[in-house]
């Protein structure tokens, strides 16, 4: 075997074995294949694309080229969620605690946020103490006595992604269906669960900008899962708007606590929690024959009880989180970062707030990361005080924006302002876009 073929190959649009795929991961790690040559593959795959089964392939080879964690301790069917990113998405936060109240065990591991999207780990370290950098044994432990975990990838969970996600950011092949699809799923495979709900983000504030290519990346996650032998659902959610009121990791933080706490809830927050849930409780073994409608109350009633915000306290202090920095949460704003407050300009309905300007603005003001290296402002961040459909007076706040310095707030002015429109009128969309 010999990469120049197999790059002929898939340059002609022909399918590569498994003996190929997996030869060309191991030969990527030792070093034998070099960067120029995974380059020209990678770009042969983005024109050329990949079946189904040279996608599984290529999963299963980047899932086995680290560790794979064995999570058949636990005894039940271990769920997890994953949300392919976006802007303002505190889920997770949420969903692990409220379905581990409702005894279905929640293993996950979470990245940190690059670009526009914000990453649940980032999130989760602005609360004092909390440790995500934990060892096979802690979280398997954490799964059978608290009943959630959320770890940061380890160094070894698919090291082959590692590798390839670095060229592909640098060759212009991010954006390939089959690509994705196995990066997400090879790190989802190796976190060891059973079922996994996949969030599929459809809007301008995510990757999959439309629904054809959102479906498609949805449909190539679900074929390599259940290849795997894993269950799956994937729902396509919209993300041409912010999720919830709030975005930055500490400020979304607190966005998930008062929601917990029945402070503040989002409708389109509330609905999509309820939606993700609802399926991942069909995946679990909690779930009897029952209604779509029966399970939505079980849900609601984990929220209402308050069964969902005492797991997440448990969780937190599982994981050495201060839970009276939590509890503090719950009241008003409290950072040492300055905040300017953006005025409705004119007196109308809004019509539309754009995602993917709000998580530039986002960055702008220091909440993410332009680059893997950079330092961020956990602090830093958008609390709206306004939503899409709300109506608004002329001098109004819409929303106060938080940064460490004044150049920072001004250069989140101008994408804010461009980001909202005020009109006389809104057309509603759901959040929920399809169930695959
Ligand atoms: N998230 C990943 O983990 N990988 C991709 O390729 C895109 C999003």
């Amino acid at each position: 075997m010999n990469i120049v073929e197999i790059i002929e190959k898939k340059k002609k649009g022909n399918e590569l074995t498994s003996e190929e795929i997996r030869y060309t991961i191991e030969g990527m790690l030792s070093g034998n294949i070099k960067d120029y040559q995974m380059s020209a593959l990678l770009m042969a795959i983005c024109l050329k694309g990949m079946n189904a089964k040279e996608t599984t392939e290529l999963t299963l080879a980047m899932r086995d080229s680290g560790d794979v964690l064995d999570l058949s301790c636990i005894g039940k069917t271990v769920v997890d969620k994953h949300s392919t990113g976006g802007v303002g998405d505190k889920t997770t936060l949420i969903i692990g605690p409220l379905m581990a109240s409702l005894g279905v065990p929640i293993a996950k591991m979470s990245g940190r946020g690059l670009g526009i999207t914000g990453g649940t780990i980032d999130k989760l370290d602005s609360i004092p103490g909390f440790n995500s950098d934990i060892s096979d044994e802690e979280f398997i432990d954490l799964i059978k006595t608290v009943g959630v975990v959320d770890a940061a990838q380890n160094k070894n969970l698919a090291p082959a992604d590692k590798y390839l996600y670095a060229l592909r950011d640098v060759t212009g092949t991010v954006d390939s269906i089959p690509l994705i699809a196995s990066s997400i799923m090879s790190k989802k495979l190796a976190s060891g669960a059973d079922a996994i709900v996949l969030d599929v983000k459809c809007g301008t504030g995510a990757f999959m900008t439309d629904y054809q290519s959102a479906k498609g990346l949805a449909e190539a996650m679900i074929s390599i899962a259940k290849l795997a032998g894993k269950k799956c659902i994937a729902v396509i959610t919209d993300m041409n708007q912010p999720l919830g009121y709030a975005v930055g990791n500490y400020l979304e933080v607190r966005e998930a606590v008062r929601f917990l706490a029945g402070k503040e809830q989002n409708p389109r927050l509330y609905r999509i929690v309820v939606e993700l849930c609802k399926q991942m409780y069909k995946l679990s073994d909690m779930y009897t024959e029952m209604s779509d409608d029966e399970v939505e109350e079980i849900i609601k009633y984990a929220i209402s009880s308050g069964k969902a915000y005492k797991k997440f306290k448990e969780f937190i202090s599982g994981q050495g989180g201060d839970v009276g920095f939590v509890e503090s949460l719950e009241s008003a704003v409290d950072v040492d970062n300055i905040s300017y407050e953006y005025r409705a300009s004119k007196s109308g309905v809004i019509s539309s707030i754009d995602a993917e300007l709000i998580g530039r603005a986002s960055l702008a003001l220091g909440a993410g990361r332009v680059n893997k290296e950079s330092e961020i402002d956990l602090y830093a961040g958008i609390i709206f005080d306004k939503v899409v459909g709300d109506f608004v007076n002329e001098g109004d706040v819409i929303a106060t924006l938080y940064a460490a310095s004044g150049g920072k707030l001004e250069a989140a002015k101008a994408l804010i302002e461009e980001s909202v429109s005020v009109s006389d009128s809104f057309s509603d969309s759901d959040i929920i876009i399809d169930v695959l």
